[in-house]
């Protein structure tokens, strides 16, 4: 099975993915992750990636495109992927259709998790908090422009996969046991 799990900075897409992960024996691909191994590694994309990051901008679509075909044409990817924060552009979503058409597979599933701005600085608040700031880019200032970014380049990938009849959205107001228990519903339907 190969799903996506969408939505905005700080809905839970991270903690939703990790338990389909158990769940379902699917592998979980985080770009935000992968990018934040390649800072934490010192390579010359992590120290790009950093900057942009931190300005809460989006790393261009030619590099997250190419992580991700790399990285699913490892073995471990053949059972089905959650990808988690790709795609995040609508070229990043055609992207992915050609690749996983390439290889004979489809997308399952697109998940939408719905929280309301409020909640989403909340969120990262408290997050900020608990990891002690680990997160560079978990600061109001920085959260306030990854919002503006989502609206504006990612949010339009949701009409592109409700057009493909792969989307549903559940409320992610609810507790976490709730949201995981409505995903379950939808990926099962
Ligand atoms: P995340 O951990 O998913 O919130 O991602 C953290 C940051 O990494 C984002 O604010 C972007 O700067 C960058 N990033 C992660 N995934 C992507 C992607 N698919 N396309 C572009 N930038 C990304």
């Amino acid at each position: 099975m190969n799903i996506v799990i969408f939505g905005p900075p700080g809905a839970g897409k991270g903690t939703q993915a990790q338990i389909i992960v158990d769940e379902r024996c699917v592998v979980q691909l985080s770009t935000g992750d992968m990018l934040r191994s390649a800072i934490a590694a010192g390579t010359e994309l992590g120290m790009k990636a950093k900057q942009i990051m931190d300005a809460g901008q989006l790393v261009s679509d030619e590099i997250m495109v190419r992580m991700i075909s790399e990285r699913m044409a490892e073995d471990d990817c053949a059972n089905g992927v959650i990808l988690d924060g790709f795609p995040r552009t609508v070229a990043q979503a055609e992207a992915l259709d050609a690749m996983l058409n390439e290889r004979g597979v489809s997308l399952d599933k697109v998940i939408e998790i719905q929280v309301d701005e409020v909640a989403l600085f909340a969120r990262i608040e408290k997050r900020a908090a608990e990891t002690g700031a680990a997160r560079s880019d978990d600061t109001a200032d920085v959260l306030t422009q990854r919002l503006k970014v989502y609206y504006a380049n990612t949010a339009p990938v949701l009409p592109y996969y409700q057009e493909k009849g792969l989307l549903m959205s559940v409320d992610g107001m609810q507790a976490v046991e709730k949201v995981s228990e409505a995903i379950r519903q939808c990926l099962d339907s």
